[in-house]
């Protein structure tokens, strides 16, 4: 009952909670972990403006992999991808900002590193597909079901970000 209410409340927070723009999330999976490179993922997506507003390191399961990547199912790579993706910490995010869903999708570059430009994070940091180090979703939708599949209510932090006012109009 308690657990109930406290979720409602948080419930009730997080959509009162105004930023401009809309909500993503972003995973940097287990080789952008184990090349060090987490330090300088979020470098880019704070200077580009956007807001951080949930973060964690986590050995995600099998089961929630699984079901992260639903959709691909029946892809022939589908295990392997859920394997490299538990094969080591991963560090999940949530970023608000106006069409924040594409601006990152942009950033990160295609899924092919080898087919992402220059100054994509693929396209700077990595050679195979099978090791692409992040994620980020492909849709306002996806993000929505996403964000919720690796966060609760409580952990999206609704914070007054003051760089807001020379970022927007
Ligand atoms: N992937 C792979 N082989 C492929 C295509 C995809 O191993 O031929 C992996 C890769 O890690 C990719 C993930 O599956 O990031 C999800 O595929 P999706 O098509 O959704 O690409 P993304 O949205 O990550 O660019
Ligand atoms: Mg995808």
């Amino acid at each position: 009952m308690i657990c109930l209410v406290l979720g409602l409340f948080a419930g009730l927070f997080q959509t009162a909670c105004s930023g401009p723009g809309e909500r993503t999330f972003v995973a940097i999976k287990p080789d952008g972990v184990q090349r060090h490179l987490v330090g300088e993922i979020i470098r880019r997506f704070e200077r580009k403006g956007l807001q951080l507003v949930g973060l964690k390191l986590l050995q995600a399961s099998e089961e929630l992999l699984r079901e992260h990547y639903i959709a691909l199912r029946d892809r022939p790579f589908y295990s392997r991808l859920v394997q490299y993706m538990s094969s080591g910490p991963v560090v999940a995010m949530v970023w608000q900002g106006l069409d924040v869903v594409k601006t990152v999708r942009t950033m990160i570059g295609e899924t092919n590193p080898a087919e992402s430009l220059p100054g994509t994070i693929r396209g700077d940091f990595c050679v195979e597909v099978s090791k692409n180090v992040i994620h980020g979703s492909d849709s306002a939708e996806s993000a929505g079901q996403e964000i919720s599949l690796w966060f609760r209510p409580e952990e999206l932090i609704c914070w007054e970000d003051t760089a807001e006012h020379w970022l927007y109009a």
